[in-house]
């Protein structure tokens, strides 16, 4: 696993020297770059963050670095049983009625926090405005602004997953009450056991004031803790909820077995790389 840190500043002729000695090449003026974690960081930070003289201000203005990205390697793939799934699918528009969050959420879900949107479970199908139609290749999609279920087509969803045990939803056009004729919900069961999150890197943001829910961190930070008890699935979402603090973004994390990560490769899906899952810790 690589973390990666974004450096930025407005950079004088002086840091351009100093980086060029490091072998980091930067321009004069605002600039960013992406370091991994390491002793040339470490002596980029200790550089201008500490012996800051009286009469030498070592650090140039606006400097600030910050947590940027984790990269898991190959290997690291490969050894995890469990991955979370960040690629859910292109979205395809927002789900109906589209200018209308509330309104959506409202008739969609059931037992949500009005300030944090945590615990909301599903009581209704998903609607869409008008009957979707995928590309030749395509064979699901996601919603904008809903980060935690996969539509799929219905002629794959019958041959494909169906048989794997999966089940799926109807999804409504518009407010016709009529069903889909092409697409359908995958119905993804929630986890049988919580993450190991607490006191975890994800465990850093403090409780909603209102349902005293916490959301653990949407940023990926490392390894997504294992599951408490093990339990058999291919796919399943966690019980708890990932967003910040203060927002009203709230999603669950899907998490995938191996056996479903290479259904999903082998029908182009996904991808195997760390942009579209990233591993679970190995118990
Ligand atoms: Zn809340």
């Amino acid at each position: 696993m690589i973390k990666k840190h974004s450096i930025f500043a407005n950079w004088r002729k002086k840091d351009v020297d100093f980086l060029a000695n490091l072998g980091i090449t930067i321009e004069e003026g605002y600039f960013s770059f992406l370091i991994e974690e390491g002793s040339v960081y470490n002596e980029i930070i200790k550089h201008y963050t500490e012996n800051k003289g009286f009469f030498v201000n070592r650090t140039p203005k606006e400097f600030s670095s910050k947590f940027a990205v984790v990269e898991f390697s190959m290997e690291e793939l490969d050894n995890s049983k469990y991955f979370v799934l960040q690629n859910i699918g292109k979205p395809k528009g927002y789900p109906f009625p589209k200018n209308n969050f509330d309104k959506m959420t409202e008739e969609t879900y059931t037992n949500y926090c009005k300030k944090c949107e945590s615990n909301r479970q599903q009581k209704a199908p998903f609607k869409i405005e008008k009957e979707p139609k995928l590309s030749k290749n395509q064979v699901n999609f996601s919603f904008h602004t809903i980060f935690d279920e996969m539509f799929f087509n219905i002629d794959f969803f019958q041959e494909v997953l169906k048989p794997l045990g999966l089940k799926s939803k109807e999804v409504l056009i518009g407010n016709t009450g009529v069903p889909s004729k092409n697409v359908v919900q995958l119905i993804i069961p929630e986890a049988e056991s919580s993450l190991l999150l607490d006191n975890s890197v994800y465990d850093i943001n403090t409780s909603c004031e209102i349902c005293d829910t916490k959301k653990y961190t949407q940023q990926i930070l490392g390894f997504m803790p294992s599951f408490k008890t093990d339990f058999d699935f291919l796919i399943c979402k966690t019980k708890e909820f990932f967003g910040e603090t203060e927002t009203r973004q709230a999603m669950r994390r899907i998490i995938i077995s191996k056996e479903f990560c290479d259904i999903l490769v082998k029908h182009k899906i996904i991808h195997y790389n760390t942009n579209e899952i990233y591993p679970i810790t190995n118990k």
